[in-house]
């Protein structure tokens, strides 16, 4: 029986492909993990304990992944060089009766291509938690969000690299070459060190080019890692110009934690109406161009959206738990024409005693962007899939559960060992909610609940890439071998609709 709009999807399903099994639920609340001493495990060599995680039996209990045998050549699924050429993956026929626009068949791409937008959500391994992702632009502006903590500066480095190299010799970018050792924007969700720490070593061996976007140097708490404050302050008082600081008070910290006295109480966000971020003296919401008509916009910081503060209107953010900081994080759209994916770092929505400023976000995003009811195609899972986050308000808005594809990503690193939790999948994966889209992220922890709707890049890298301008758009888990674990074609909702 072919599901409504079983036409949008393609999951393809290479012999090897394998997911993590494991059912241990944590429900654990480890509020300290973001830390880059707490929540790290030490893993065997390449961080999977191989055993446990993957279970072949269920691999090929695929059958859920793969239903697809309606609409593909059957032939064609489980041969591998089918899937690469990719050309019968999509069967338009389907499409066109749900969708006002056909796709053209994929190439099951992985590298960026001119007039595309690009998201990689990167693996990251070793013994502190992180978490990065990287895009490129239509025009191959190139932008990383996070980049992880400060054993990931290499991992981030050699993935743009090799992006870069790839671009260059197939890209068909107008304006190529790139330099290897060059990107354009850098965005820090918030101050932890899985998501700031490897800033200090990467930016002595990248040149950044354009912004360096962070929430803004105030409502300093205990919250913070000092050290990604440091790092952030030192960053671009190097770069004079480049920064773009969403939210400000009366006085700013200092670089040196030493010098710091209070926590410098913001007074709102100014940033957040600067408009193109790219540009001094520009007004309306923040914004930076990602060539091609793709953008990223900036619609929350801080806990503050549409001007609105939630410690003003609600109460005060927690100061001492890690997760008072995780509930400053940025808010971010990345669009390129009907596509949109929605990121916010390890935004916090209420459970496991944490601020609820997801729901906070959720009643204001209509305000401040074209996020109407369709929501997003793709939504960025909240702090790593935990249970602090993903809460039924937040996940609602951006992924009704209203019969059209969507999907979900998540950036979970080795030493994230617990992660994801059941409780998220549950609300992010449960009841048909994503119809024929799934749960993709990086990596399952060893003791990380699973589901079988979750596709599990086992350490190797997610991405997504747009098709026809935005109409619609793959998704790809990149094995750590760059192997092809699954792959998915879905047109953006707001030609489905
Ligand atoms: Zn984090």
């Amino acid at each position: 029986m072919m599901p409504t709009r079983l036409g949008c999807l393609i999951i393809a399903v290479l012999t090897m492909f394998m997911v993590a099994c494991s059912s241990t639920s944590s429900g654990k609340d480890d509020a300290g993990v973001d830390g880059l001493t707490d929540g790290d495990v030490e893993l065997d060599g390449n961080g999977n304990d191989g055993g446990d995680m993957f279970d072949g039996a269920d691999l090929i209990d695929g059958a859920d992944l793969i239903d697809g045998a309606d609409l593909i050549d059957g032939a064609d699924l489980i041969d591998g060089a089918d899937l690469i050429d990719g050309a019968d993956l999509i069967d338009g026929g389907d499409d066109a009766e749900a969708c006002s626009v056909e796709l053209e068949a994929p190439v099951n791409r992985i590298w960026p291509v001119a007039g595309e937008l690009f998201y990689l959500q990167l693996g990251l391994g070793g013994l502190s938690t992180g978490e990065s992702a990287l895009v490129v632009g239509p025009d191959g502006t190139i932008m990383v969000i996070d980049v992880g903590a400060s054993s990931h500066d290499d991992d981030v480095r050699d993935m743009l690299s090799e992006i870069v190299t790839q671009m260059n010799a197939g890209g068909g970018y107008a304006n190529a070459p790139f330099s290897e050792t060059a990107l354009d924007h850098i965005v820090l969700t918030h101050f932890h060190g899985d998501h700031v720490s490897g800033l200090e070593d990467l930016r002595d061996r990248i040149d950044i080019n354009g912004k360096i976007v962070h929430r803004g140097l105030v409502d300093i708490t205990d919250a913070a890692n000092a050290g990604t404050i440091q790092k952030t302050c030192e960053a671009v008082a190097a770069l004079p110009g480049r920064e773009a600081a969403l939210c400000t008070g009366d006085e700013v910290a200092p670089c040196d934690p030493d010098l710091w006295v209070g926590s410098y109480p913001s007074s709102g966000c100014p940033g957040l109406d600067e408009g193109d971020l790219g540009q001094d003296g520009d007004s309306g919401p923040a914004y930076l161009h990602l060539g091609g008509g793709a953008r990223v916009d900036f619609i929350g910081s801080d806990a503050t959206m549409n001007g609105d503060r939630y410690e003003e209107l609600v109460g005060p953010l927690h100061t001492e738990d890690s997760n008072g900081e995780n509930a400053r994080s940025i808010v971010g759209i990345l669009s390129h024409g009907d596509f949109r994916l929605l990121f916010a770092g390890d935004l916090t929505g209420g459970p496991s005693d944490t601020d609820p400023v997801e729901p906070f976000f959720a009643e204001r995003i209509g305000l401040v962007s074209d996020i109407d009811e369709l929501g997003v195609d793709v939504l960025h899972a909240n702090h790593h899939g935990r249970n602090t986050s993903s809460t039924p308000p937040w996940i609602d808005r951006l992924l009704p559960n209203d019969g059209l594809n969507r999907n979900t990503v998540m950036g979970i690193s080795t030493a994230s060992a617990n992660s994801p939790h059941a409780e998220a999948l549950a609300v992010l994966l449960d009841n048909n909610r994503l119809r024929d889209g799934r749960g993709w992220t990086t990596l399952v922890g060893i003791i990380g609940a699973s589901h079988d709707l979750l596709i599990n890049a086992q350490g190797g890298h997610i991405i997504i890439s747009t098709i026809n301008g935005g109409a619609a758009y793959q998704i790809q888990a990149i094995g750590p071998t760059g192997t092809i674990l699954a792959a998915g074609a879905y047109h953006s909702v707001r030609v489905c609709r």
